[in-house]
């Protein structure tokens, strides 16, 4: 499908050269594949591009404004705290919503939810002759709590769920999901911490997010709790955390995002008996599942039709 002015919409691939090579093959095929006559291009006129495909690189946030004719900008993460404040982004922001990176953040979410449950850390560093028979408890003695019941959130929340964990769900607005018991607002906040022994943190990085996880709001877990946060690393309060941490309120936590990333070598996290530090490595965006999504925002532009994942700016995510 064209544009009414019937030449091929002009796609431009702002992501970064390193990621060009990754990207036009399942960019092209993707087009193709929604039936969009489209150039995609690495260069081009701003006035004369139609849609931006777009992720934050560099010092120097870009400047939209001279992009009069762009339809949308179409990102390629989850997360969008660093275009969204854009004060020059006037077109329609689209955040990525990716069935690769989703299915990526599940694997991680279980993975790690299972490992702290059955205690494998221990099991791990036990290898010392020692016949120390304690079978762990199954997962249905193990209530998890799930902040944020996005695409992330949600998906990881059915998927421990299905693991057999009971399995408890804070979101902005209240939300009514199978199988997962649904919360909102500060004391619903209280009522999920004050029961979970893990805590998955899946929420934006946001003005109302910041620091959720704070000395009070720690407080409120049961002793010996884990955390895994796979978000953002401004969810948490780092001191609060170590302190949770000393006094034995957190027992382990598992953190694949921080304030500053690379996380710096002397960073207390890194060496901590009973922290995980993975390297922001919990899911990524996947051309060959996330080209379609992106192709199919262009073609729903291009016809007039709502788009998929569109940013609210007033939210923040
Ligand atoms: P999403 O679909 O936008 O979902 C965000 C969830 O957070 C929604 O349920 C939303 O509530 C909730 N939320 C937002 N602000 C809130 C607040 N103030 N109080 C309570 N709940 C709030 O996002 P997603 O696709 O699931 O992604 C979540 C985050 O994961 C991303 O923003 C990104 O930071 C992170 N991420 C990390 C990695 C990694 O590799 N580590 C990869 C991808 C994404 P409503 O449902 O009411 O809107």
């Amino acid at each position: 499908m064209s544009d009414s002015t019937s030449r091929p919409a002009l796609v431009l691939f702002a992501a970064g050269a390193a990621r060009w090579p990754h990207w036009e093959g399942p960019l092209r095929a993707a087009l193709k594949a929604a039936g969009v006559a489209a150039d995609l291009v690495t260069e081009a006129a701003p006035e004369e591009v139609d849609f931006i495909v777009y992720a934050p690189g560099g010092d120097t946030p870009p400047d939209f404004t001279a992009f009069t004719r762009c339809r949308a900008v179409l990102g390629l993460w989850a997360g969008v705290e660093r275009i969204v404040t854009n004060a020059t982004l006037s077109q329609p922001l689209c955040r990525m919503v990716d069935p690769g990176l989703t299915q990526g953040m599940v694997e991680y979410v279980c993975a790690h939810a299972l490992r702290l449950h059955l205690g494998i850390d221990a099991q791990l560093r036990a290898q010392d002759g020692r016949w120390n028979h304690a079978a762990p408890p199954l997962a249905g003695e193990r209530p998890v709590a799930v902040l944020g019941l996005g695409a992330l959130g949600t998906a990881c929340a059915r998927a421990l769920a299905g693991l057999g964990f009971p399995v408890m769900g804070w979101s902005r607005r209240q939300k009514t999901l199978p199988g997962i018991d649904c919360h909102q607002g500060r004391q619903g906040l209280q009522a999920v911490l004050s029961r979970a022994q893990i805590v998955v943190t899946l929420l934006p990085a946001t003005a109302q997010t910041e620091n959720l996880l704070d000395t009070e709001t720690l407080g409120w877990l049961p002793h010996g709790a884990a955390i895994i946060n796979p978000g953002r690393g401004t969810l948490i309060d780092d001191a609060a955390l170590l302190a949770a941490l000393a006094s034995g309120r957190v027992g382990q936590a598992t953190l694949d995002v921080f304030r500053v990333e690379p996380l710096p070598p002397d960073h207390p996290y890194w060496g901590h008996p009973r922290v995980t530090v993975t390297p922001h490595i919990a899911a990524e965006t996947r051309p060959a599942t996330a080209a379609p999504v992106i192709a199919e925002n262009i073609r729903r532009g291009l016809a007039g039709e709502p788009l998929l994942h569109l940013v609210d700016r007033q939210a923040g995510y």
